[in-house]
């Protein structure tokens, strides 16, 4: 946590809160924590550091509900493909290569994108092995962000290294959670990671369901993404897979599942009552020809719903721009075009997000005493985002990471004038080159005959 005083001044700042406030004035930065909103005191910011902002727009940091950092350095190296030949043939035997050396050089990478991008929240899928790897590195990034293994203890089609015995999936899950739910001063939290009911046992679906509920700790997981998940669930189990996920107990106001897009409107009622949150994947859902998830529906439901970029080889970006243009525009041709608004989108990426994260007192919106997680945008000087004009259309339909100047997360300044500040991108790219290289190697063993 900053122990410094940075005083923002003369910016519009965008504050997503209840009355979605938009302020012209200065923000002050004390101890990690949002001091002050449009007037400052300058008795209370003595000894900060000073920035005058005229002419940038200040946001809540961006909240993205499904990543997986573990699969960054397959980015461009598995395209044009459907979901399950993409993860047999590339993305499992993949991860089933990957040490704990070249696990934390892609989560670097993946860090690297997200917070020069303006995210400084996220919650991610981790893979089966090594997790403490992206602990580290997560702890070391200063980005806010919920953790879990990935957890896979059936299909024949999983590489051998990749196939857990159930107890011990859910062992390893446990001990995790107890080094790393609450660690960095309360900025990691442990959520379960059970991949998706495809690839798990109902027993192991139970027993997280159970213990998520004991710790009250999160669970992480894709959900009818392709109809081939409900095919799955309906044969085996005679449900849909909402359905079943709520059978088997994971369905719950700590519960958020990737992707959502083929659903009916009875699942739409499960997830309604139980609080389950959605997170909205567009360009993957696109990318992996999954489809379309309908948000007017969602809405219509009361259906709580986030947003992702989900992993570097299925977008191929992790950009919260790119995932906020795309869902504003995909449902517009068949719902109209104010089925889903600039400032609506803006919400998904931000309070909505930490909503469905459990963590909207603490970001998610720039209000006094909240953790100071935030981007600093400048629009004015870029032909592309202007002469003005509405402040969410400007972000959501014109912004892009380049107009990123500052990202401030607890407090500590992640990039200053659009340079990451604690990472060098050349160096690290050098090495994710290196380690990309070895993984493909190691892969060849894990790949389907
Ligand atoms: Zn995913």
């Amino acid at each position: 946590m900053s122990q410094e005083i940075t005083w923002l001044q003369n910016a519009t700042i965008v504050t997503m809160n209840d009355d979605r406030d938009i302020i012209e004035g200065d923000l002050l930065l004390k101890g990690g924590r949002i001091a002050a909103i449009g007037d400052v005191d300058p008795v209370a910011a003595e000894g900060a550091h000073t920035r005058d902002l005229t002419g940038h727009i200040i946001t809540p940091g961006f909240v993205q509900c499904h990543i997986h950092l573990c699969q960054t350095l397959m980015r461009n190296h598995a395209d044009d493909m459907v979901l399950l030949d993409w993860l047999e043939r590339r993305i499992w035997p993949y991860e089933a290569a990957l040490t704990p050396e070249t696990l934390a050089i892609s989560a670097r990478v993946g860090l690297a994108e997200l917070i020069r991008g303006g995210t400084t929240a996220i919650l991610d899928m981790g893979t089966v092995h090594h997790t403490d790897a992206i602990g580290e590195v997560v702890k070391e990034s200063g980005i806010r962000a919920h953790i879990g293994k990935c957890m896979m203890d059936y299909g024949d089609q999983v590489p051998v290294p990749m196939r857990e015995d159930t107890d011990e999936s859910i062992r390893e899950s446990l001990r995790l959670h107890q080094s790393w739910h609450g660690a960095a001063d309360g900025r990691i939290k442990y959520a379960f990671a059970p991949r998706f009911a495809v690839s798990c046992t109902e027993r192991l679906l139970r027993e997280v369901g159970e213990a998520a509920a004991d710790l009250k700790c999160h669970i992480h997981t894709h959900s009818s993404e392709t109809e081939f998940e409900n095919e799955f669930t309906r044969e085996r189990y005679g449900v849909s897979n909402i359905e079943f996920l709520q059978q088997v107990g994971m369905t719950g106001d700590r519960s958020v599942f990737a992707h959502g897009v083929h659903v009916d409107d009875e699942d739409c009622r499960i997830l309604a009552s139980s609080h389950t949150a959605i997170c909205h994947c567009p360009s993957s859902n696109l990318k992996l020809a999954s489809g379309i998830a309908n948000m007017p529906r969602y809405d219509k439901f009361g259906v709580p719903v986030a947003l992702g970029a989900d992993g570097a080889p299925c977008n191929n970006n992790l950009d919260a721009f790119i995932e906020m243009r795309l869902a504003a525009l995909l449902q517009k041709p068949f719902h109209g075009p104010q089925s889903m608004p600039a400032e609506r989108v803006l919400a998904l990426a931000t309070i909505d997000g930490a909503r469905a994260l459990g963590l909207q007192d603490e970001v998610g919106s720039l209000e006094v005493g909240k953790s100071a997680d935030l981007v600093v945008l400048n629009l004015d000087d870029d032909p592309g985002c202007g002469p003005g004009g509405d402040v969410a259309a400007r972000i959501v339909y014109t912004a892009q990471k380049h107009n990123v100047r500052h990202v401030f997360a607890s407090g500590r300044q992640l990039v200053d004038n659009g340079e990451l500040v604690h990472i060098d991108a050349p160096s690290l790219m050098a090495r994710a080159r290196t380690a990309q290289q070895d993984v493909v190697k190691r892969m060849q063993k894990y790949l389907p005959q």
